[in-house]
């Protein structure tokens, strides 16, 4: 009998449920035994925490591979089109909860220990999370990846296995400090390392061009230096049933280069080279910062989307197939512009290392790419310059130029002859120094564009875009963002998940749509009762968890009006500081009778160049430490900034949120995808016209959504009159009192000149006009007040938004990118 049968027979056979893989509480408490004792050596007496965890992520970790095996088993069979996604960013949270979770073996595996006298909770605090991404571009990604392995699509996802992550954030004296993050420090338990899936990327160096014997012309790269890239996989379980795989790169020196014959004599130099190669997957750089100088971001980026490609391809020719035909077995989702490198990459290894022709490569490239866009503002759109391109990536740059040049050629034969407009569509900017537009490579290299929410779409269409939509209109499309419902309701609010599913049974979970059942519970008013029970346990645990981390003492029965995501000023968290310090200084003064008690909770990182958005952080906590300690305030207003926003902390805000806070500038939010956590929780929206706030508002209905502000048509037309914020102050005595108060000594305890930054900024010269919506925000939030007192009529609101937001679930957008882009379907699992 061959290997290759008896495993198969070993996997199908009815005595597969072994207590390796059994999902029973005594197979649990077997497997974790051994792994305590033979995988790690301990016994139970003197394990640390830390031993228990990886004794119990190790013994969760079976069970997911049970399931990978039988899913990549099933894919092998069936000759089927697969989703690759390449993406800079991923930002999965913990693992093991949602393992158990999706596994279904919470509870068994809770009591499993119990009996053993551990605690599980207290091992789930152990986890650090991997810090692969900066926000909402990498947790999409990580929620995609959860709804492709529930609907079993057969897919793989690519980025980059960064040695440092995302930085934590402490706060000192009210200054946020980044700090290391060392996720890998104790090991990492979830993923395997494949040192035979390796390959090898070239960078620097000078291109040779030579006609070989045949008289064929080609393109020889002589490149300065070699890195490799090692795989290592995580398997990511869907819910109850199949999975799929997280192929991250490790950067490593080469072999091939051999040093010391190399560098005969200059030991040291060669293990320079060795750690300038290891440096690649050193660091992830935040994607809200402007980056355009630096090279490790752009060696990075050919780095995994090279190992990447190379990798479809070997996986493509295993299977005996055609390269001809390599479009027909891969979708590849770039995410954003991070990874659109991949245009010429393939383009080169098609065309230099297979020999195909320049035409056939470029049919299968644009077929098999497809772009997805992320955002509109200005500065954050990738653009690489000229020169560094021509020093790290020599043949990629001639690639796209000759790209380019076909490009225009065409648009000049078949569409138009106006400079300008040709200028405007060319890959290259030329109006001064001369970069590479990495959006137009992307989009040219793509037979399909979307953005991420029906408004973002438009405005990509209208503005961003504009050239390339006119060209071809039917190269774009939407495809509104989702965030899956297992980890952001049934893992991290289990008391209200349990009291949807007794009402409206199970199938929520994979089918969101049936949230729809609650409406007719909206008017119950014993259901209410239950609601207000659930939310007021979720806020109590939350005040827990703010007084161990900040010592602030808040009231549970306050309002919980919630801020959380990264900061910038975009997103607008100094508006809502604007609101808090009008409260406050209106409450000076006697004058707010019927006010109810708030809770203002902020939480968000700052990229660690970005000086405004640090000073707002600054600001908050002045405002907290005035508002918090004030006795006139009697405990009707606490401020509190929770420091380290992740997806493990976030996981608490979510579910214990009465108010979220979605004020961004109208226009410059793609969707944003926190608005829908929210609002999946049961809290009422305070929103613009921005992102996906547009269609959440709809879902849920005018009614039970907090509107205010100007709309992005507004938006455009006083940007294009010149906007002008201090007449605004001038006319408005609330918004002149509040905005003086920043240069207040009782503030800033001395030091007057500290939000003087900020204060001219909103005063002379702000893009995102904030004081063009603080009227507005302020008359609304004058209406959130008056709801709040009355607790049936704010109950019923919140229900009708968890009714309504089917939606935003990320089934539903996978299933449009598998319909509209991908031409993808699910796969058999037995
Ligand atoms: C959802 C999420 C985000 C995105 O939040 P937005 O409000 O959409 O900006 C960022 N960070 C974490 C940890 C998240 O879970």
């Amino acid at each position: 009998m061959s290997a290759k049968i008896s495993a198969h027979t070993l996997l199908h056979s009815t005595v597969s449920e072994t207590t390796r893989v059994g999902l029973s509480k005594k197979d649990i408490q077997l497997s974790f035994l051994e792994y305590l004792y033979y995988g790690i050596g301990r016994i139970p007496e003197v394990a640390t925490p830390s031993d228990l965890y990886t004794a119990l992520a190790l013994t969760v970790r079976d069970r997911v591979f049970r399931r990978f095996v039988r899913t990549t088993g099933a894919i092998a069979e069936q000759d089927v089109r697969a989703v690759a996604y390449l993406s800079a960013e991923y930002l999965p949270g913990p693992h093991l909860a949602n393992n158990l979770y999706n596994l279904g073996i919470t509870e068994q595996t809770k009591e499993a220990l119990r009996e053993l006298e551990i605690d599980l909770e207290g091992l789930l605090e152990q986890e650090e999370e991997p810090g692969l991404g900066s926000g909402g571009l990498g947790r999409l990604a990580s929620c995609y990846m959860d709804s492709l392995a529930t609907l079993a699509i057969p897919a793989i996802a690519y980025g980059i296995r960064y040695e440092f992550g995302i930085f934590d954030q402490s706060i000192q004296n009210g200054w946020q400090v980044e700090i290391t993050d060392k996720w890998l420090r104790f090991g990492n338990p979830w993923e395997v390392v494949r040192p035979e899936i390796a390959y090898e990327v070239k960078f620097g160096g000078r291109t040779e061009q030579i006609t070989d014997e045949d008289g064929r012309f080609e393109v020889r790269w002589h490149p300065e230096s070699v890195v490799k890239g090692t795989a290592y996989d995580t398997p990511v379980l869907g819910y109850q049933g199949s999975s799929m795989i997280l192929r991250l790169w490790k950067a490593e020196a080469s072999e091939s280069f051999d040093f010391s014959a190399f560098n005969l004599g200059n030991y040291y130099q060669a293990v320079e080279a060795k750690m300038a190669s290891e440096n690649i997957g050193k660091v992830l750089y935040p994607n809200d910062q402007a980056l355009s100088g630096k090279s490790l971001r752009l060696k990075q980026q050919l780095f995994f989307v090279s190992c990447s490609l190379q990798d479809m391809i070997r996986l493509h020719l295993l299977q005996g197939r055609s390269l001809d035909r390599f479009h027909d077995k891969f979708a590849i989702q770039l995410n954003d512009t991070h990874p659109s490198i991949a245009v010429a990459e393939l383009m080169r290894i098609l065309v230099d290392q297979h020999r195909m022709d320049w035409d056939t490569s470029w049919y299968i490239t644009r077929n098999t790419f497809s772009y997805t866009n992320h955002t509109l503002l200005p500065e954050a759109l990738e653009r690489w310059p000229i020169s560094l391109f021509q020093t790290i990536l020599p043949r990629h740059l001639e690639i796209i130029y000759e790209i380019n040049h076909r490009f225009l050629q065409q648009v000049r034969e078949h569409y138009t002859t106006d400079d300008s407009l040709i200028s405007r569509l060319s890959l290259i900017d030329e109006s001064g120094e001369r970069y590479i537009r990495m959006s137009h490579l992307a989009t040219v290299g793509s037979h399909k564009v979307n953005g991420v929410s029906a408004l973002h779409s438009e405005l990509l269409q209208k503005h961003v875009l504009r050239d390339f939509a006119e060209l071809w209109p039917d190269r774009f499309c939407n495809v509104t963002n989702g965030i899956t419902p297992r980890r952001f309701l049934g893992l991290s609010n289990p008391l209200l998940a349990g009291l949807i599913t007794q009402h409206i049974g199970e199938t929520w979970v994979t089918q969101l749509d049936e949230l729809i059942k609650l409406k007719d519970w909206a008017e119950d008013k014993p259901f209410q009762q239950r609601w207000k029970e659930v939310k007021l346990s979720n806020k109590q645990a939350l005040a827990r968890f703010i007084d161990e981390h900040t010592g602030v003492r808040v009231n549970p029965n306050s309002l919980f009006d919630v801020q959380a995501k990264r900061i910038h000023e975009y997103k607008r968290q100094h508006l809502k500081v604007l609101h808090i310090l009008s409260l406050y200084l209106q409450l000076k003064k006697g004058m707010l009778p019927e006010l109810p008690a708030y809770t203002f909770i902020f939480a968000g990182k700052a990229a660690p160049g970005y000086f405004m958005a640090k000073l707002i952080i600054k600001l908050i906590h002045a405002v907290a430490d005035l508002v918090n300690h004030d006795p006139d305030v009697h405990d009707l207003l606490k401020v509190v900034f929770l420091p380290d926003f992740n997806v493990k902390n976030a996981q608490h805000l979510y579910p214990a949120a009465d108010l979220s806070e979605q004020i961004s500038l109208a226009g410059m939010e793609a969707s944003g995808t926190g608005n829908m956590k929210f609002a999946l929780n049961g809290a009422l929206t305070v929103g613009t016209l921005d992102g996906a706030n547009v269609e959440i508002r709809k879902q849920v209905g005018e009614d039970n959504f907090f509107l205010f502000g100007m709309n992005a048509e507004q938006v455009q037309s006083m940007k294009a009159s010149a906007y002008q914020p201090h007449p605004i102050y001038e006319n408005n005595e609330r918004l002149k009192e509040v905005l003086d108060f920043l240069l207040s000594k009782k503030l800033t305890q001395g030091d007057s000149q500290l939000f003087k930054p900020l204060y001219d900024h909103l005063l002379w010269q702000d893009s995102f006009m904030v004081l063009a919506d603080f009227q507005s925000y302020l008359e609304c939030q004058e209406q959130i007040g008056k709801l709040w007192l009355r607790p049936e009529e704010w109950t019923r609101k919140a229900i009708l938004n968890v009714a309504h937001m089917g939606k935003f679930s990320s089934d539903r957008a996978i299933q449009e990118y598998c319909q509209l882009i991908w031409k993808v379907s699910p796969i058999e699992v037995k």
